[in-house]
């Protein structure tokens, strides 16, 4: 019996690692936390290839969602170099605002403003017609039932889907701290967060795996989302192998959302900016469970150069 049990697993194993799938998501263009210096155009440029070099060579479709009033000193036709080489590299671009908002700090009306002055501009800079994904920041969808449902309307009526996020994670708080540590030479810091970075990867991707079971009953087509910033620029290649490692295979965000899991109901609405695995979970009434922190030294180093 315990053999028989031993070896279903073993072929359950097998076949779910065989069929696993991601969709790398990307957000913040041209450039998360740009720092010093960091939206001048010729680093922009370099930062912007480096990063989509791994992506282009190994074919795997990408989705930006681009803060469209980012990097104000770039000219429209530097924008347009930039936004072009992610189209190039295969990208598609979607909205993730003007300038970032917060749902749970900006009124409602405000914030669909924000949206629509980044769909006409993106419309202007991409020379697209129409743009089908959009990305809440922070992945703030409503403080309350009312907030979190005009939003969903008002997004279906422009045409607009919300992306959401599976393999939620601090990627932005290993770069904030990478890119501190590069600019005032601490190579020592630099290199510990390096070497943390993609075994804390692997520890959301395996936590949120095995919650997918849970919550929806099987492994999903996941989102992982990650941030434009020097340290992904660095850090892809490692991180791709990683996926691979796991047994997946790249997708677009249209077609992870095309199954099944990702139109069961989300009646989540609060504050909490997070995976829509716990969504889903919290709306089956189901017991939380978090994913796992990132090192306690790493958060450390982040508040203390992040207070005033
Ligand atoms: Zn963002």
């Amino acid at each position: 019996m315990l053999r028989r049990a031993a070896l279903s697993f073993l072929l359950f194993s097998l076949a779910s690692r065989a069929e696993r799938t991601v969709a790398v998501t990307i957000d913040d263009l041209p450039v998360a936390q740009s720092g010093a210096g960091g939206c001048e155009f010729p680093r922009l440029q370099s930062l912007t290839e480096r990063l989509l070099e791994p992506f282009r060579v190994a074919r795997v479709p990408l989705t930006g969602f681009v803060v469209a009033g980012n990097c104000p000193g770039l000219t429209t036709e530097e924008k347009k170099r930039i936004l072009g080489a992610w189209q190039a590299a295969g990208a598609e671009l979607g909205n993730h605002t003007y300038s970032h908002p917060g749902l749970n700090t900006t009124p409602i009306e405000e914030y669909e403003r924000n949206i629509l002055r980044a769909d006409a501009e993106l419309k202007r800079l991409l020379g697209v017609e129409r743009i089908r994904f959009f990305r809440s920041p922070m992945l703030h969808t409503g403080a309350d039932r009312e907030t979190k449902e005009r939003l969903e309307r008002f997004l279906a009526e422009h045409g607009y889907r919300q992306a959401p996020v599976t393999f939620d994670n601090s990627d932005w708080m290993f770069a904030f701290v990478y890119s501190r540590a590069r600019d005032r030479g601490d190579s020592q810091l630099a290199e510990r967060v390096r070497d943390a970075y993609v075994p804390y990867m692997e520890s959301i991707v395996g936590f949120f795996e095995k919650r997918a079971v849970e919550v929806v009953g099987r492994e999903i087509p996941q989102v992982l989302l990650l941030h434009a910033n020097r340290l992904n620029s660095e850090m892809a290649p490692q991180l791709l192998s990683m996926l691979k490692r796991r047994g997946y295979r790249f997708v677009s965000l249209e077609e992870a959302l095309a199954d099944d899991a990702y139109r069961l109901p989300n009646h989540y609405a609060g504050k909490g900016g997070f995976s829509w695995i716990h969504r889903w979970s919290m709306t089956q009434g189901m017991p939380n469970k978090g994913e796992p922190d990132e090192p306690a030294w790493l958060r450390e180093e982040y508040e203390r150069m992040t207070r005033p």
